[in-house]
């Protein structure tokens, strides 16, 4: 081994400290302050000194928030987050990862990382290839172990936070919702590293490379089922303030929330379309049958084929987004001989039947019209 194999490792791992840290936005806004934001994006005159750019034409700098990374497209550079700080300040990789750390308060020191910085999932590397994914078997066997870890432990904090939306705990119940308390997290994990190999739990996203579990922040927990059994899971936050307020496993969403539920439904039933966890459990709490989508722009053809023996109708969210959603997704059902109805209330679900003392008459009473309507 060369001799400075240690350093190299130390350098690695700091520079994965920093991107499990490292706020993107208010990072780049600091050397762009005129950047323009576009979603998770940011445009921008490329102040990169080498690149000797005029000041005048078009912006020529891209910066991905989700991923921290910029590509300036009249020079073709680009790079992550350590690379800008090297052109910015003619550093070495070395220098730029010292000095960003420092920048952020992060030391090199193993014991004087705080539980959270450990618990961080790890940071998307682009030059890393994602490990295999388990077998289907092996992630399910995992999911239920952790919810079953979880629902051994005090639940009333989630419940307590569930009721507030007008989530009832029947509900909670039926969909599997666990939650554990900040102050059981080395117990659930201790747990989960007594059942698994963590090579298994870190492939599953479970766990992350420190061998922490990183449903640290993200404690209560939403499963998707297949069959019964949990394949998938969200989390969610319950604090203010925690940015990003969700966390899952590693993997694409799987399917709709709740579709499971629908097998035990009788062909023709009605079943509504919406956006997310809290209106799909609050529809679920008012005995309506409801499946849900994981942001408004979600749905995937293949995920039509359990819904096609349904009436269904989208109640979505009354934003743009969700309103051009409900018109895709009216022409992807119609695109396959299915009917897609829709409801446009004025907020979403949640908020409806939480401001309306007769929401459920008044949803039933859309529901008709709206199935009543002819495309
Ligand atoms: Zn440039």
């Amino acid at each position: 081994m060369p001799d400075d194999a240690p350093q190299l490792t130390a350098l690695r791992e700091l520079r994965d400290e920093i991107k499990r840290v490292i706020d993107y936005r208010s990072f780049y806004l600091r050397y762009c302050p005129n950047a323009n934001q576009s979603g998770a994006r940011l445009q921008t005159l490329c102040p990169i000194p080498t690149h000797r750019h005029s000041g005048q034409g078009h912006p020529s700098l891209s910066i991905d928030l989700t991923r921290g990374l910029f590509h300036c497209f009249s020079r073709d550079e680009g790079g992550d987050a350590i690379k800008f700080y090297e052109l910015m300040h003619g550093a070495t990789y070395s220098q730029a990862v010292c000095a960003l750390a420092r920048d952020l308060g992060l030391d090199n020191k193993r014991s004087t990382r705080t539980l959270a910085q450990r618990a961080a999932p790890d940071p998307m590397d682009e030059s890393q290839p994602e490990p295999e994914p388990l077998p289907r078997a092996r992630i399910a066997a995992i999911c239920e172990a952790f919810l079953k870890t979880c629902r051994a432990e005090e639940q009333t904090e989630g419940i307590n936070y569930l009721a507030r939306r007008g989530i009832d705990a029947r509900t909670i119940r039926r969909a599997g919702i666990a939650y554990f308390p900040r102050r059981a997290y080395r117990r659930v994990m201790r747990r989960m590293l007594d059942s698994f190999p963590l090579a298994e739990l870190q492939r599953s996203g479970l766990f992350n490379t420190r061998a922490h579990l990183t449903f640290y922040r993200h404690r209560l927990l939403f499963p998707f089922r297949v069959e019964g059994r949990a394949i998938y899971l969200q989390a969610r936050t319950t604090a203010a303030g925690i940015e990003p307020r969700w966390h899952n496993m590693r993997g694409g969403v799987p399917s709709l929330y709740n579709v499971d539920a629908l097998n035990e439904l009788p062909t023709g039933h009605v079943v509504y379309l919406v956006e997310g966890f809290t209106d799909t459990l609050t529809l679920l709490t008012h005995e309506f049958a409801a499946v849900g989508l994981v942001g408004a722009g979600g749905l995937k053809p293949e995920w039509l084929a359990p819904l096609a023996r349904f009436r269904v109708v989208s109640a979505l969210d009354p934003d743009a987004a969700g309103q051009r959603a409900a018109v895709a997704y009216e022409e992807l059902f119609a695109a396959r001989g299915l009917r897609l109805a829709r409801i446009a209330l004025p907020t979403d679900v949640n908020d409806f039947f939480r401001q309306h003392p007769a929401a459920a008459v008044e949803f039933q009473l859309l529901t008709e019209t709206a199935l009543e309507k002819r495309p």
